[in-house]
């Protein structure tokens, strides 16, 4: 039976609402994560094109990492200028404290048209190898639409992704390789504060119920005050952290109390699995992402093949004072704006700079606040129009949607055990936005359809 399409809003609000679809609004209040309503229909061939992606970016990250020497090159010449890119250089250890490295990323695309061919492109907006989120909710929507489509035309075709089992799948391989004492726990580093705690408590509970693992929550403050390092264990509230997974430090805000340093610096240097180190947290920051579209840099770390596939998803990304042709990178943003994106070393959402303010910001900066930034060309995405239900009133608007595939890979001494795609994540948001943003409620989750 298929739910009348009158019925539709009101169903999926119950179901949202009954299966923990939720999280607090800015002002503290329970809300639902805004959702489409309609899902989105996508070609079989471009969804395996980007499946087909992950285990090569996984497989890059593995190997950046291992280059210290590396990360520091290119990113030291951007610490005068942005003291949070000195801060985590600075937290960079020497010695590898743990062989086993998990990593749980994800990759955002935009679907693009290729007028000359004929054909949709992936382009790479960015990687997040650090707290990558809506593992739980991606899944949770992604079941609130087999739900109200059921056996109709896109029930049967949606493309099902359940992230959270995925990543609590290896979590628990990692621990169990690991750490067999009764007193092990992951350790979650959380924000005070976060509204989005739900999509976090789902791995959680997911972890304790399917595996028996327990997990602590502190903020990085927390550990700094009261962790301590016994024979290289790091020990918090009486138990191990096995594995610290960080749903917090990847913004200066993060980091304003002695304490917060002190915690981060004391994971860093016991043998906690991190989810993610330092090299990985710095292997995903955009100047590392520009770099990598250089071929020649991009070779050292990948054969020529699996390299080729990743150049043919990247745009064009340039430091503001390389020379492209006849003009800087810097010029040829002052004169067509609208055709780039301006990035500083941040994560999150909310700090990027887009069209004419591009050159207002260029006009302010010196040149070595300029260094801190990338810009990178402006992705062009196929629209849709699509159904948004924000704070529960359903609005059709005409939208873009940047597809996210979620990435596991488990390394041991720099030996690959697992390296899996994990699923997928859709944020559909209004074109009349630059940014999207679940949280921030401009965009919502959505599931995909495959067209037959
Ligand atoms: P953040 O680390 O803050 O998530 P992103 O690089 O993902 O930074 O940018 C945030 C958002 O801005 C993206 O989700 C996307 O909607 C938009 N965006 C980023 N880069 C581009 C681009 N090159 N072209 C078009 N939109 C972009
Ligand atoms: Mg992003």
């Amino acid at each position: 039976m298929n739910i009348a399409p009158s019925q539709l809003l009101s169903a999926a609000l119950d179901y949202a609402y009954s299966h923990g679809i939720i999280k607090y609004n800015l002002q503290h209040r329970l809300t639902h994560i805004p959702f489409i309503l309609n899902p989105l229909k996508i070609n079989r061939a471009d969804m395996e094109w980007m499946i087909e992606l992950t285990p090569i970016f996984n497989q890059l990250l593995i190997h950046i990492i291992q280059d210290h020497d590396f990360l520091k090159y290119h990113l030291s010449p951007l610490a005068s200028a942005d003291p949070f890119i000195e801060l985590l250089l600075s937290m960079l250890q020497e010695e590898d404290t743990q062989p086993c490295h998990l990593i749980i990323q994800r990759n955002d695309f935009f679907l693009t048209r290729d007028p000359v061919n004929q054909r949709n492109i992936p382009k790479q907006v960015e990687i997040n190898p650090m707290a990558a989120g809506f593992l739980t909710m991606s899944e949770r929507v992604n079941k609130m639409h087999q739900y109200l489509y059921g056996h109709d035309l896109i029930g049967n075709n949606l493309l099902l992704t359940a992230p959270v089992q995925c990543a609590a799948e290896n979590i628990d391989l990692a621990f169990n390789k690991h750490y067999h004492m009764p007193e092990a726990c992951l350790l979650m580093i959380v924000q005070p504060n976060e509204r989005n705690i739900f999509d976090q408590r789902g791995l959680e509970y997911r972890l304790l119920e399917q595996y028996g693992i327990f997990t602590l929550r502190m903020t990085m403050d927390e550990v700094g005050q009261t962790g301590k390092i016994r024979e290289g264990h790091l020990w918090v509230q009486n138990k191990i952290a096995a594995i610290t997974y960080f749903r917090a430090g990847y913004t200066p805000d993060d980091f304003l109390s002695q304490a917060s340093i002190d915690g981060r610096i004391l994971i860093e240097k016991s043998s906690t699995i991190k989810i993610p180190d330092i090299p990985t947290l710095l292997a995903g920051t955009k100047k590392i992402q520009q770099v990598l579209t250089k071929p020649e840099i991009l070779r050292k770390f990948l054969r020529e093949e699996p390299a080729a596939k990743l150049m043919e998803v990247f745009v064009g990304i340039f430091e503001l004072n390389e020379s492209l042709g006849d003009h800087s990178a810097e010029e040829l943003a002052m004169k067509t704006p609208q055709k780039y994106v301006l990035k500083p070393q941040r994560e999150g959402g909310g700090n990027n700079i887009y069209g004419i303010n591009i050159a207002e910001s260029l006009r302010q900066m010196s040149n070595t606040e300029k260094q801190a930034f990338i810009l990178m060309e402006r992705i062009q995405p196929l629209s849709h129009e699509s159904s948004m239900v924000i704070e529960h009133q359903a609005e059709a608007q005409e939208c873009v949607s940047e597809i996210g595939r979620y990435g596991v890979c488990l390394s041991e001494h720099n030996r690959i055990i697992r390296n899996e795609d994990a699923g997928y994540l859709v944020r559909t948001k209004s074109i009349e936005h630059d940014e999207g943003g679940v949280s921030a409620g401009y965009a919502g989750l959505n599931s995909l359809y495959f067209e037959e």
